[in-house]
């Protein structure tokens, strides 16, 4: 898979599309995600040119990947996610539903969560 410079967080990335920012540094941007899953929900990602959790692990260097989940876990922190919980998901590809081909974090929390699949999994 190329990575398309058009999609939507690499537009985010550059400012030509809006969001609510929660964290940035030079590596990293995480924001609100646009349709809440819970009453928490912030997409983390790198601002390197990655298509997915896959391509990430594949091209980029292991202090960037330790970085990276490390600044996910600061953010955890700073949103006081850390004591009552939360839930970290990343899609790669087809069967996982991705729809945003640039890495990202999901990071949910603020309530309890439901269990890891939504219960309609099987409903096509
Ligand atoms: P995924 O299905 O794992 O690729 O997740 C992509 C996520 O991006 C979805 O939860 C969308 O709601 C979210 N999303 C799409 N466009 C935007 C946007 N402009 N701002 C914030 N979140 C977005």
């Amino acid at each position: 898979m190329s990575y398309n410079k058009n999609n939507v967080f690499a537009q985010i990335i550059r400012g030509e599309i809006a969001c609510v920012k929660i964290y940035e540094d030079e590596k990293t941007l995480a924001f609100n995600d646009i349709n809440p899953a819970a009453k928490q929900h912030i997409l983390v990602i790198p601002k390197g040119e990655y298509c997915s959790f896959d391509d990430f692990i594949l091209k980029a260097q292991s202090q960037e990947i330790a970085d990276f989940f490390k600044v996910v876990r600061k953010i955890a922190l700073e949103q006081n996610m850390v004591e009552s919980g939360y839930r970290l998901i990343s899609n790669h590809g087809f069967n996982a539903v991705q729809t945003v081909e640039h890495f990202h974090v999901h990071l949910l929390a603020g309530e309890k969560l439901g269990g890891l699949l939504p219960e309609d999994k099987h409903a096509r």
